[in-house]
């Protein structure tokens, strides 16, 4: 599919149809996985169909990067071994020795890890601000700052930052505005829609969507960007491989379905939440009182799959919660079919404890799955006590 062909199609009918035309072979009409290292020449240097070795490019990884491409309406995407592995190969392209990234104070632990404690010690500068506060976000801008990275919605508060905003700062300032949009996927929200330089994905989560392989992505709206990025993915060679490529593209497909479904049982949960006794706050951006609700209104489709609550009582309760889960499951990691249930302080965020990462120990996350909610919410009833 051309690009301009794709600008008139709707999302879904992209999720299925960008990237994976039919196999030029077979006419099989999923993309095969290629699982092959290299490619016969026709003579020397000539490459049939531009391919010579699979970790500068391979052609089932193709598919989804041409796929990620079309769903964040980017011009170029990239895919890889982890979203960690994305992360870095964006961070050592834009950054040097000397530069200066302003992160969310509630960036993903990975992220405040990756930063923190590798690329800082390359020479790269660092500040964690409130995204939301755009005003703090003006006063941590310095002349050598390099990328405004932003969650939003972030982990495991369900902040939410004004992407088109945080664009004009960027631009203002000459920095690159990274959104890692793995919470909402583009399915809710397109970051370079709204002015972002890159989107960043765990195509772990929603976009792979089943729990069942780890992955990947950057998406550049800057052809040249694009291009820079590609030169670093197999300069540095965190590739996604073949049948995991294949696995994210499988996902994809059913991305919106699934969003949807998602989106509806969160909000029902959250409104069930929000009338508990036992429950003292509840983190969901559908919530009217939610204090980024009127942005992600402006910004988002609908608000997403994940919720967060605390629990009267203390850490002991909220333990007591995720022990007592039948249906949710207990265990980190989100975006799959399948509800799950975690205490963000002594699993995902235990790193966090005494940085400006802490999260409230009476903290509960659920990662909402797409089963029938009656269910959940029986489960939850239950699990409250
Ligand atoms: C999981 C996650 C990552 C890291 O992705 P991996 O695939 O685990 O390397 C980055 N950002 C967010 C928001 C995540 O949830």
């Amino acid at each position: 599919m051309s690009e301009q062909s794709q600008q008139q199609l709707g999302f879904d009918t992209l999720a299925i149809h960008a990237g994976n035309g039919a196999d030029p072979r077979t006419g099989a009409v999923v993309p095969p996985i290629y699982q092959v290292s290299t490619y016969k020449q026709d003579g020397v240097g000539g490459l049939r169909g531009g391919y010579e070795y699979s970790r500068s490019a391979n052609p089932t990884r193709t598919a989804l990067e041409e796929n990620l491409a079309a769903l964040e309406a980017g011009r170029r995407g990239l895919a890889f071994a982890s979203g960690l592995a994305a992360e870095d190969a964006l961070l050592r392209t834009v950054c040097k020795p000397g530069d200066h990234v302003l992160l969310p104070g509630d960036a993903y632990g990975g992220t405040f890890r990756l930063v923190s404690k590798v690329v800082a010690g390359w020479g790269v500068e660092w500040d964690a601000v409130d995204m939301a506060d755009l005003d703090a976000v003006r006063a941590s801008i310095r002349p050598n700052t390099r990328v405004l990275w932003v969650e939003t919605p972030s982990n495991p508060l369900l902040g939410i930052a004004d992407i088109a905003a945080l664009a004009s700062v960027a631009r203002e300032s000459g920095a690159l505005l990274v959104v890692d949009n793995t919470f909402a996927s583009p399915y809710l929200q397109q970051p370079l829609v709204l002015g972002a330089d890159v989107v960043v994905h765990s195509t772990t989560k929603y976009m792979g969507g089943h729990s069942d392989v780890v992955g990947g992505g950057l998406v550049a709206a800057d052809p040249e960007l694009g291009e820079r990025l590609a030169f670093h993915q197999n300069a540095m060679g965190a590739v996604a491989g073949p049948f995991d490529s294949w696995l994210v593209l499988r996902g994809i497909k059913t991305l919106g379905v699934r969003m949807d479904r998602h989106c509806a049982n969160a909000e029902r949960i959250a409104h069930y939440l929000a009338e508990h006794p036992r429950v003292t706050a509840v983190h969901y951006p559908g919530l009217p009182e939610h204090p980024g609700h009127e942005v992600a209104v402006k910004q988002m489709r609908a608000f997403g799959g994940m919720v967060s609550f605390r629990v009267a009582g203390g850490e002991e309760a909220a333990v007591a919660v995720c022990d007592r889960a039948k249906l949710f499951t207990l265990g980190e990691s989100l975006g799959g079919v399948e509800s799950l249930i975690e205490h963000p302080g002594r699993m995902t965020h235990a790193s966090a404890a005494g940085s400006p990462l802490e999260v409230p120990a009476d903290l509960v996350r659920l990662s909402v799955g797409i089963e029938s909610v009656d269910d959940l919410l029986a489960d939850l009833t239950q699990a409250l006590g």
